[in-house]
């Protein structure tokens, strides 16, 4: 990018100075020329000795009675011949020849037009040069960039700007919603609070997993009380000058109070915020503590509340969260049943929903989606539905969206051998016994061993609603069912295959949950708050989930070799059908007598 700009640099420079040489050297052989109003002066006051006219030139020599030698530009040579004609009548002593054109002089003639041409095309390549270098200098926002000029940078940063969201547009957060309504009032009069002497927090911590609406929400609360937004992302405070991050805190700032009441929503402010020993740059020490000094340095009067979100919480810096400071501290949770229904229903406004589809029905198939991700959801079923040509998106067109948010685009072309089929339709009846061996009121939403992406097939376990109130018994169930796959393919087909690491994955992160996030555990070691497992804690805990995991995986053994013919059966029907619904699994279980080697989960050897 920079060795091109140098580069066209260099072109138009060249081309400036090859069109000024030619201007030069025009500009010394027109000195020894005069105009024709002095040629006819000249002539009229009998100076002239001779004149010498070539044919087709526009140009004349002549000689002047002192000597000197000029050239004259002609209008033509009849006007010249007339001229001199008219002075020899008057007595004048003039010598007039014109003369056939040389061979040579219809050369130069040629290539005097040809310089002509030239010089027009000159001017406008570097017309178009100029124009396309400053074109380039623009970065993707249209504005100019002045090569990393960091003050330069520092007015540009953090643009205001206004929302046009409301709190209708968040769905499934009411009680969040709710408190931050408060902050709307305030911003929308905050001379209200202050006569009153009410403080109002300035600073707010949005902490939730990614894509559940957290910048939804600040830019809600903007559009909301309709005041001026200014965004920013923790990383955009990076630089490699020193000084250049804590400059941009101040301008923002800056801005923002100028144009108060306002917001400043700062996006990830766990990569200015994490903890000062982790952090490993002075530079965004300076940045961190920039913010906080800016923090401290208002009151609620000044009419700025500052938004902040992370995904990460608990590396904050503590200073962050001190009273005064981000001092209200708002989680946003995965949407629930309800809350997936909400955010589904919001998204499908502006969509040709068929009127068959029901948003309730997704919502339970779509257990662990973000509200970002349902968006998605709706969004791909739409691009379907166009390319199917249909008027309105159909349910079928959400089950193939579904499918391929989930385990990757299907893969129509990929040849399966039978025996490979048969490996997988065993694989997911092993899941589909055991759960319902174990979960009996977690519904099975339908089996497939089509396979799509890495996957050879899938289960669709409606479960799973609320992990974080999980008994024991049903985090052990849980794994046991995660392992059954893999045990139905060791019992049956004397087989390990490749496919089941994710299956794996989760048995040992829920293995790990129990120790470390539950405390379920009998031996109880550490307990830690959150989902982001500190290393070192999992080092300490690794010889525990082992066992918890071994215990899980006997189990779903045994299970699988009491029900083996069961689960045989199963298998053949899903070779043949390849998909079974919901309805057609329920149909297949119905009348089978399943069995339970020890009927309760928690007799696990640990
Ligand atoms: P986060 O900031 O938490 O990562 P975003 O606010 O950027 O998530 O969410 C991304 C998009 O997902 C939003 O623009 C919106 O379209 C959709 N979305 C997320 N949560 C919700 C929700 N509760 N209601 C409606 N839409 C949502
Ligand atoms: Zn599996």
């Amino acid at each position: 990018m920079k060795k091109n700009k140098i580069l066209r640099i260099a072109v138009c420079l060249f081309i400036a100075i090859i069109f000024t040489l030619i201007g030069i050297y025009e500009e010394v052989q027109s000195k020894k020329e005069i105009s024709y109003a002095e040629f006819v002066s000249h002539v009229q006051s009998d100076e002239v000795e001779n004149v010498e006219v070539v044919l087709n030139s526009e140009k004349a020599k002549i000689k002047l009675k002192d000597g000197k030698e000029q050239t004259v530009k002609i209008p033509s040579v009849e006007a010249v011949s007339d001229l001199v004609t008219e002075a020899i009548q008057n007595n004048k002593q003039i010598d007039f020849a014109i003369k056939q054109e040389s061979f040579l002089q219809i050369l130069e003639r040629l290539a005097n037009k040809v310089m002509d041409i030239i010089t027009i095309i000159m001017i406008v390549l570097l017309f178009i040069c100029l124009s396309i270098a400053a074109y380039k200098t623009r970065d993707d926002d249209g504005e100019i960039e002045l090569d990393d000029d960091p003050l330069f940078n520092r007015k540009k940063f953090g643009k205001e700007a206004t929302s046009n969201i409301h709190f209708d547009d968040v769905a499934g957060i009411d009680e969040e919603k709710q408190q931050l309504q408060e902050i709307v009032c305030f911003l929308k009069d905050p001379e209200k609070y202050t006569e009153m002497g009410a403080k109002i927090p300035k600073g707010i911590l949005l902490t939730g997993d990614p894509g559940v609406g957290k910048t939804l929400l600040a830019k809600a609360i903007a559009g909301e009380a309709d005041v001026p937004f200014f965004q920013v992302t923790g990383s955009s405070f990076d630089d490699t000058y020193v000084g250049v991050g804590s400059g941009r805190v101040r301008t923002l700032f800056k801005k923002a109070r100028a144009k108060a009441p306002s917001i400043i929503f700062i996006d990830e402010i766990d990569t200015i915020g994490a903890k000062r020993y982790s952090s490993e740059s002075h530079n965004s020490e300076q940045t961190l503590n920039q913010l906080l000094a800016e923090m401290d340095g208002f009151d609620s009067s000044s009419g700025v509340v500052v938004i902040a979100a992370t995904n990460y919480p608990e590396i904050l810096d503590p200073a962050i969260t001190r009273p005064g400071r981000f001092d209200r501290k708002i989680y946003i949770p995965m949407p629930d049943l309800y809350a997936r229904t909400k955010i589904l229903d919001v998204h499908s406004k502006n969509k040709k929903l068929d009127e068959s589809v029901n948003l309730e029905e997704v919502s339970k198939k779509t257990v662990g989606f973000s509200g970002a991700e349902l968006r998605n959801l709706l969004n791909e079923a739409a691009i379907l539905a166009v390319n199917r040509e249909a008027k309105t998106i159909q349910q079928e067109d959400i089950d193939e969206a579904f499918a391929r948010i989930v385990v990757g685009l299907e893969k129509k072309n990929r040849r399966v051998t039978e025996e490979e089929k048969y490996h997988s339709a065993i694989h997911e009846s092993g899941h589909a016994i055991v759960s319902a061996v174990l979960r009996p009121n977690v519904e099975n939403l339908g089996i497939s061993i089509v396979p799509r992406g890495n996957a050879g097939g899938y289960n669709l376990f409606n479960d799973s609603e609320e992990r974080s109130y999980l008994t024991k018994e049903d985090a052990i169930s849980e794994m046991v069912v995660s392992y059954a796959g893999k045990a139905a393919e060791k019992v049956i087909l004397n087989k390990v295959s490749s496919g089941p690491e994710a299956d794996l994955k989760g048995a040992s992160k829920i293995a790990y949950s129990m120790i470390l996030k539950y405390a379920m555990h009998d031996s109880l070691l550490t307990l830690v708050g959150d989902e982001q497992f500190d290393s070192v804690l999992i080092q300490k805990n690794t010889s525990e989930a082992e066992k918890i995991c071994k215990g899980a995986y006997e189990k779903s053994i045994k299970i699988i070799t009491e029900n083996k013919e069961i689960i045989i059966e199963l298998a053949n029907a899903l070779m043949e059908k390849e998909i079974l619904s919901a309805e057609e699994v329920q149909n297949f279980l119905q009348n089978k007598i399943l069995i339970n080697p020890d009927d309760k989960a928690d007799s696990i050897k640990e």
